[in-house]
C-alpha cells in the first residue's frame, strides 16, 4: 500500500470572480483523483506583485494528502487551472486560477518541471499567513520553522476575507 504524502497547495486568482474560482478549486481539490483535502485556508486578498495595474489577489492554501507522486500531482493542479481558463473563451488572458504545490511532505525536488519548496514560498505573506493558519507548528524541509518565515515577511496589505 503506498503511503499517503501530506501537501500543501497555493491557491491565487485576481479575475473573473476570483473568490468564487478559489472556492471552486478548494472543492476540485477535494475531488481529486487519489487525493483527500484535510483543510482549507481561510481565504485572503492580497494586492498584486509586481505590475499594478491588474486587480487585487485572492489567495489561499489547501492541505491534502494523496498518494500522487509529485510530478502527477502538478499535472493534476494543471488540468485544474486550465479547466479554469476555460472561462476565457476569447484570447489567452492573465489566469483566473493559480495553483502552486508548495510542499511535497518533507521532500526536495528539483526538476525542469517542478521545484518543491516552491521557489518564492518562503517570501511571500499571501502564502505564509494562511498556511501558519492551517499548519502552524510547521518545519519546512530545510528545517526552517514556518514561525521564523513569518517574522521576516511582514503582512503587508493582505487582509482577511
Ligand atoms: P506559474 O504559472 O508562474 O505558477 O508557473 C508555472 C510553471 O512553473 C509550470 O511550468 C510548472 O512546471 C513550474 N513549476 C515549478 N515548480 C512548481 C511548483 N512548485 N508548483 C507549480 N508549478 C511549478
Amino acid at each position: 500500500m503506498t503511503t499517503a504524502v501530506r501537501c500543501y497547495i497555493g491557491l491565487g486568482s485576481n479575475l473573473d470572480n476570483p473568490l468564487q474560482h478559489v472556492e471552486q478549486a478548494f472543492s476540485e481539490l477535494a475531488e481529486l483523483v487519489n487525493c483527500r483535502l484535510v483543510k482549507a485556508s481561510p481565504i485572503y486578498r492580497s494586492a498584486p506583485v509586481g505590475p499594478q495595474d491588474q486587480p487585487d489577489f485572492v489567495n489561499a492554501v489547501a492541505e491534502i494528502e494523496t498518494t500522487l507522486e509529485a510530478h502527477a500531482l502538478l499535472d493534476q493542479l494543471q488540468g485544474l487551472e486550465q479547466k479554469h481558463q476555460r472561462v476565457r473563451e476569447r484570447h489567452w488572458g492573465p489566469r483566473t486560477l493559480d495553483l502552486d504545490l508548495l510542499l511535497y511532505g518533507n521532500s526536495q525536488i528539483n526538476t525542469e518541471r517542478l521545484c518543491v519548496p516552491h521557489a518564492f514560498m518562503h517570501e511571500r505573506s499571501f502564502v505564509l499567513y494562511p498556511l501558519a493558519d492551517i499548519a502552524p507548528d510547521l518545519i519546512m524541509p530545510n528545517d526552517v520553522t514556518l514561525s521564523s518565515l513569518l517574522v521576516a515577511c511582514p503582512m503587508g496589505s493582505l487582509t482577511k476575507i
